[in-house]
């Protein structure tokens, strides 16, 4: 059985809740009754959207300069090889 996490929107109370998958999700706050959110974790949730692959790829060429995972060309005279 899933674990799901929940957030409540009005007094920020956080609690786990053991559901199966065909169980409606919850939507009130135990605490208070307020509104709560569903909070996805590590449960193989993807975070999709286009926000994730912009900040993806606007890493790349910064992670390309501060490391070099592949192994370096042979010293050359010109930094820049073609
Ligand atoms: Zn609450």
């Amino acid at each position: 059985m899933p674990t799901y996490q929940y957030a409540c929107t009005a007094c920020s109370h956080e609690f786990e809740a053991v559901q199966s998958f065909s169980d409606d999700s919850l939507t009130t706050c135990p605490e208070c009754e307020g509104e709560i959110r569903k909070i996805y974790s590590a449960v193989g949730v993807v975070f999709k959207g286009s926000g994730f692959y912009k900040t993806d790829s606007a890493k790349k060429p910064v992670s390309k300069e501060s490391s070099t995972p592949v192994a370096p060309a042979p010293a050359a005279p010109a930094p820049k090889a073609d």
